[in-house]
């Protein structure tokens, strides 16, 4: 089984409550089941024979997750409570008890692992779906290249595998990476920028970790921009939410050297610096799975504001600005919304 490969984890985080402060589903549900020492506990018993991989508490316990990897970057032994859990919902899967609704999203997620390309150039924009939907993150990207006077080719479409590996179909994934792969090496381009950091994570580690090997160097666009050394109006007072894939996942400094670079002063937010203020951005299709679990999160990030109608909020992630803006009343604008309109 999956699972087998973490049982540092699972016979560590099962005795451990230490960061169960920083279980997002947690703290807006106010379940014990829904920390890293439960789950484990739980899948701890998998191991033993005493639950069962059918058990239905079970599996939505682990379909609820965000994943924000919160908990195991500040675990002082990182045990990878968050590869646990993925593994976990492999098993699941690979059992045939994978829930309707999940069965249903993996369905819809590979029939969208298609995409089309237009423009031309050395760079490849990837546009996801989640980009796409936030229409005015790609408008933005648009104004910084002509500002930078770079031409580049624009692919739009659908899952590139993150999505079906999260809800555990690997193969799936598997599929959807080398199309993916196979797409952009037709393109012909050698770097790779995308604004979504689920999909930096998944071209970054996933494709690797899957046997797919992606031709091209791969940016996020806050280290692209970076790179093309625009000059910036200053942005001032600022509050930065904190990717879970960019962060709690790859620990990218990026985001942060941009904001400098655009002279903005980035505020405290909320009350400590480890919590993850994302919406469920590591879980990838929370909304799909249970929207009133994104609007929790979201209303216990408006909670932390400090003066939420005037508060600058920004976000490296297309899809903690669309949560926020859906369901809070914070101004919320992604590192590339900011870059343009400093231009
Ligand atoms: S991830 Fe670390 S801190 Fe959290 S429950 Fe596991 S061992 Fe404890």
């Amino acid at each position: 089984m999956h699972i087998d490969k973490f049982t540092d984890a699972i016979l560590n985080c099962r005795f451990c409550f230490m960061c169960r402060h920083l279980s997002g589903i947690g703290n807006v549900t106010f379940t014990e089941a829904d920390t890293p020492r439960v789950r484990a506990s739980m899948i701890y018993g998998v191991t033993q024979g005493t639950m069962q991989l059918d058990n239905e508490d079970f599996i939505a316990t682990l379909y609820r997750n965000d994943l924000s990897g919160a908990c195991r970057r500040n675990c002082v032994k990182h045990f990878d409570e968050i590869g646990l859990t993925l593994a976990a919902r492999a098993d699941i899967v690979e059992a045939g008890h994978a829930p309707a609704v999940v069965k249903a999203i993996a369905k819809e997620l590979a029939a969208t692992a298609k995409w089309t390309a237009k423009g031309s150039g050395d760079i490849l924009y990837f546009e996801d779906l989640y980009t796409k939907e936030a229409a005015t993150v790609a408008t933005a990207f648009a104004k910084i290249m002509k500002k930078a006077n770079v031409s580049y080719i624009t692919v739009t479409g659908g899952c590139i595998g993150k999505g079906l590996k999260t809800l555990g179909y690997l193969k799936e994934a598997q599929d959807a990476a080398k199309k993916f792969a196979a797409f952009v090496k037709k393109t012909g381009v050698k770097t790779v920028v995308v604004s979504n950091p689920a999909a930096y994570d998944a071209l970054v580690n996933d494709y690797p970790a899957m046997g797919v090997k992606f031709p091209a160097k791969v940016m996020h666009t806050s280290e692209y921009i970076l790179s093309l050394k625009l000059k910036f109006k200053k942005a001032g007072d600022i509050y930065y939410l904190e990717s879970d894939f960019l962060r709690n996942y790859n620990e990218l400094s990026f985001p942060h050297d941009l904001l400098k670079v655009m002279g903005a002063v980035n505020k405290p937010f909320g009350t400590n610096d480890e919590e993850s203020y994302s919406c469920g951005e590591g879980a990838v299709v929370l909304p799909k799975i249970d929207a009133k679990l994104v609007e929790k999160l979201a209303a216990y990030i408006a909670a932390r504001a400090d003066n939420p109608k005037k508060d600058h909020i920004v976000t490296a992630s297309p899809y903690t600005k669309l949560m926020l803006t859906k369901y809070t009343k914070l101004n919320v604008v992604t590192l590339e919304e900011l870059a343009a309109s400093l231009l």
